[in-house]
């Protein structure tokens, strides 16, 4: 079956469970496959990236720039927009993100000039922001990266730039993170 296949060509998604999704959608309604499908043909027309935050939403600015109701002194930087997912799953974050697109990896010819540092430098230029919150993954790229950040970052005496850490394994993901140790991680960052 064609969409087994599919399913294969997944991420983390062996044989077994691309059978096992194909015979769960199978005992599905139809209309519930519409949609499904629906969503998947329109996924790439319905994505943008957001033009402050960098995060992939279906609007631009995004919902979490647009609200007003968040604590626009903070920022926190992340990765990838998975990680804003996994954050916002806790609930316990209510500033602003902004997302890198990866992390300074010499070794995979990733440079600061291919990640958006400039632009995080842009909008602590405006003077609203009174904590830069670096998320970056706890492994040798990410602390590179939230290092370097933090230099750039230094030239606003204001800016109180903190680290989150404790709690999070050495050479985790975040985006694999439980809600309760990220918030650990949060509630316990330290500043550099
Ligand atoms: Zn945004």
């Amino acid at each position: 079956m064609r969409l087994i296949e599919a399913f294969e060509r997944l991420p983390g998604i062996g044989p077994k469970t691309a059978q096992r999704l194909t015979f769960y959608l199978l005992h599905n309604p139809q209309s519930e496959l519409d949609k499904f499908s629906e969503a998947l043909k329109n996924l790439k027309r319905d994505t943008k990236e957001c033009e402050i935050c960098f995060n992939v939403a279906e609007s631009s600015p995004c919902s979490i720039c647009l609200d007003r109701e968040r604590d626009q002194t903070k920022i926190c930087v992340v990765e990838q927009a998975l990680d804003i997912l996994a954050i916002e799953r806790g609930g316990f974050y209510q500033g602003l993100y902004h997302v890198l697109g990866g992390s300074i990896s010499p070794l995979n010819n990733v440079g600061p000039e291919e990640l958006k540092i400039r632009e995080l430098i842009d909008r602590l230029k405006t003077g609203r922001v009174k904590e830069l919150i670096l998320a970056t993954n706890p492994n040798m790229e990410g602390e590179a990266t939230a290092m370097y950040i933090a230099k750039q970052a230094n030239r606003f005496p204001e800016i109180k730039i903190t680290r989150i850490g404790r709690g999070l394994p050495i050479g985790a993901d975040l985006e694999y993170a439980d809600e309760a140790t990220l918030n650990r991680a949060f509630e316990g960052r330290r500043e550099m």
